[in-house]
């Protein structure tokens, strides 16, 4: 599996994604939102954009595909629950599916609500498993849940799949967010010594040229599943008047996204 990660350097700091299996040239293209930027590089590299996915309904992921499917003749594929979203879906994806791309590539369906209800992620299994994570999961944070979506189930999400997938898991979200979060990270639990050193480390970092982060780097430098801190929970107890003394992993979570929607 080839993944070119295309930033887009838009107002919104938009990933845009191909997948391509090396053995036929297909390529799959996610939230081809920058469609010429997506085309281009498939031409290139002399791949063939067969499908079309996005990861949710919002328009900085949905906005290319009308071109992207006019010069390709891809197929638009989505969440089921998007149907009414996303105008001209082929296939409407649900938990456990299997996207294919040429004979090389299978990317299994993650039905992933929280950001938005109708949500998914890929995951690519084998050697190096990698997650295309849209606007869940983000580099050291997590999306908001001001656009359709509820702070409840982005953390079933992340508690129930996403921290139970290998440590060793490629992280490419939908945006570059990191330098950013790495600072709300530290705002909520200044003692992180990998958060600091890794925000010192991507201070001059060029977004076309972006880390690709693993999840079991996550786990250290992402807030939302550092919900057993003790920092993080002592400063939350001080931000919030009325947080429980001994609180719940979802206490925690929900706590950090309130703070993150006004940080
Ligand atoms: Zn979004």
């Amino acid at each position: 599996m080839i993944v070119e990660k295309i930033y887009t350097d838009n107002a919104y700091r938009n990933f845009n994604y191909l997948i391509a299996c090396d053995e036929t040239g297909e390529a799959l293209a996610i939230d081809p939102l920058e469609s010429q930027m997506c085309l281009d590089a498939a031409k290139d590299k002399g791949w063939e954009i067969t499908q079309v996915l996005n990861t949710h309904h919002h328009r900085d992921h949905t906005g290319g595909n009308d071109a992207v499917i006019k010069a390709t003749g891809a197929r638009l594929l989505a969440h089921a629950g998007a149907k009414e979203q996303i105008a001209d879906m082929d296939v409407g994806l649900g938990a456990g599916d299997v996207v294919k791309v040429g004979r090389s590539v299978e990317l299994e369906v993650l039905d992933t609500p929280g950001h938005t209800m109708s949500h998914v992620c890929l995951l690519a299994h084998g050697e190096s498993p990698a997650l295309i994570c849209g606007d869940t999961l983000f580099n050291a944070g997590a999306g908001h849940c001001r656009g359709g979506g509820h702070p409840e189930h982005l953390y079933h999400t992340f508690a129930e799949q996403l921290a139970k997938l290998p440590d060793e898991t490629l992280i490419y979200p939908g945006h570059d967010y990191i330098s950013n979060n790495l600072g709300f990270t530290l705002d909520r639990e200044p003692d992180n010594a990998t958060a600091l050193a890794l925000a010192e480390q991507l201070k001059d970092q060029d977004p076309h040229d972006a880390m690709v982060t693993t999840l079991g780097l996550e786990k250290q430098i992402n807030t939302f599943f550092r919900l057993q801190s003790p920092t993080v929970i002592a400063r939350l107890r001080e931000a919030i008047p009325d947080f429980p003394d001994d609180p719940a992993p979802k206490d925690v979570f929900l706590g950090l996204r309130t703070l993150r929607n006004d940080w």
